[in-house]
């Protein structure tokens, strides 16, 4: 008689927040996978629901609170991780049906609550390592929530700073770097697997290895410290089955010193030549009221020399308006800062008080239709920046990484959605390729001549090699 292997219980996840937050929702699954866990699509089929919450902003914490009551009424049996896991007894006291409230980073913690509400019928026939099964699962075993062509890589957790509007070194404690071996080889895998790009996200990655000291790891049988330039050029040497290398973005970088070394990377093409400087303000006053790192005046020299090394290099930032104490004149500074930095892309947001965070108690408070009109003056500022870079696009072939190919239309055209090396998925443009080939698929990196622009996006055409 055969033997019968019990069916596995299933688990829902709803993942909210950034993509820190996705890269722990990656891990959390992938451990419930190598337990045993099948994976839910919907509410209906799932035994328990995790929400993987965000705490960072009061419009963030509404929406996770939303998406608890959501999984609540849908499916009744639901576990709560993540950054609004600090605040459970808020969290109970809304919503007292909830099975479980864990915080950010507390695999065991969330993973045992999942055994506890839905305990796994392990079989000893049933492979402990878990096997790649194509769909959601990598070719490791790994549970990957993003499209395989491009993944997270997070190489460190927490922060050294305090800046005054921010909770998450509250929330997550002080910088641990990942060993830089562990990182390489989990890098490497996702190459050997198909990944076309690697996302180097962390709170601080500039910072990656402070906490260390920047200890030396073997990796191919030479040392490598735990640094952001030594990590920057083994990832640009990694390479797939057939050869070819991956796209590698750096992500939330502050503009230290030792930023400078990973610019000729960028110019000899062994890293992607883009940078994600979450720069925040340009005016003195504002900046040390932030308390932001790397706050130094020679920026503006700082890119130019960088423009200099790599001409091509795409420097992505994001701004807070309206900060306690933001004069007209310092937000004026910042409309002149933007049109000598010429930023590629920017982010702006409006001063929102996070609960806990220093910065609520600064004198200053900006009113909100003042936030509003410099919100407007900001956007429209940094869309004819934008406008005017990629419009100097136009007649040049670039490379694109194909992230989506449509169907046939009426005349049995196909388009295809990519983005170039100044966009990072998600959060910047995207370049439509008109005329593709059946067989061009997600994940491919083509040469396109650019034939149009617009504020954001780019249009154009496959072109041969
Ligand atoms: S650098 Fe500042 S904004 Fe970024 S995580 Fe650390 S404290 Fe928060």
């Amino acid at each position: 008689m055969a033997i019968e292997i019990p069916s596995p219980p299933k688990v829902g996840m709803v993942s909210l927040g950034c993509p820190k937050a996705l890269v722990d929702s990656e891990r959390i699954l992938t451990r419930l996978r190598a337990d045993g866990y099948q994976m839910s699509a919907d509410y209906a089929g799932a035994d328990v629901v995790l929400v993987n919450t965000c705490g960072f902003l009061d419009s963030a914490k509404e929406e996770s609170l939303a998406a608890i009551g959501e999984a609540i009424a849908e499916n009744g049996r639901v576990i709560v991780t993540g950054c609004m896991g600090n605040e459970a007894e808020a969290i109970r006291a809304r919503f007292p049906q909830v099975l479980a409230v864990t915080g950010a980073h507390q695999y065991e913690d969330v993973v045992g609550a999942v055994h506890d509400a839905a305990p796994p019928e392990l079989s000893p026939y049933v492979d402990l390592i878990p096997q790649a099964r194509g769909g959601e699962f990598g070719e490791d075993g790994g549970v990957k929530l993003t499209p395989r062509h491009y993944g997270y890589l997070k190489i460190s957790e927490g922060c050294n700073h305090a800046c005054s509007f921010c909770i998450i070194p509250s929330l997550r404690g002080k910088l641990a770097s990942r060993r830089i071996d562990a990182v390489l080889r989990e890098a490497e895998k996702l190459v050997q697997a198909g990944t076309r790009e690697l996302l180097v996200i962390s709170q601080d990655t500039s910072a990656y290895g402070v906490d260390v000291r920047h200890e030396e790891r073997a990796w191919k049988g030479n040392p490598v410290r735990t640094h952001m330039t030594d990590l920057a050029r083994e990832l640009g040497q990694l390479t797939d089955a057939s050869g070819q290398r991956p796209w590698v973005r750096l992500h939330y970088v502050y503009p230290y010193p030792h930023v400078d070394q990973v610019i000729p990377l960028m110019a000899e093409g062994l890293i992607t030549p883009y940078l994600d400087i979450p720069f925040q303000h340009a005016a003195p006053s504002v900046l040390k009221s932030m308390k932001r790192p790397a706050n130094e005046a020679k920026v503006l020299d700082r890119l130019r020399a960088w423009r200099e090394i790599c001409p091509d290099i795409a420097i992505r930032s994001s701004f807070v308006v309206g900060f306690p104490g933001e004069t007209e004149a310092d937000f004026q500074y910042l409309l002149d800062w933007l049109d000598e930095a010429q930023l590629d892309r920017v982010g702006a947001f409006r001063f929102e008080p996070v609960e806990g965070a220093s910065a609520n108690d600064l004198p200053g408070a900006v009113p909100e239709a003042v936030k509003e009109e410099r919100y407007a003056r900001i956007m429209e500022k940094t869309a004819a920046i934008s406008a005017a870079k990629l419009q100097a696009k136009v007649g040049r072939v670039l490379p694109v990484i194909i992230d989506e190919v449509g169907e046939p239309d009426d005349d049995g055209d196909i388009g295809a959605t990519g983005r170039s090396e100044a966009d990072a998925p998600e959060i910047d443009g995207n370049v439509y390729l008109r005329d593709v080939s059946s067989d061009l698929k997600a994940g491919d990196i083509v040469l396109a001549r650019i034939e149009d622009a617009d504020e954001h996006d780019l249009f154009g055409a496959i072109t041969p090699a």
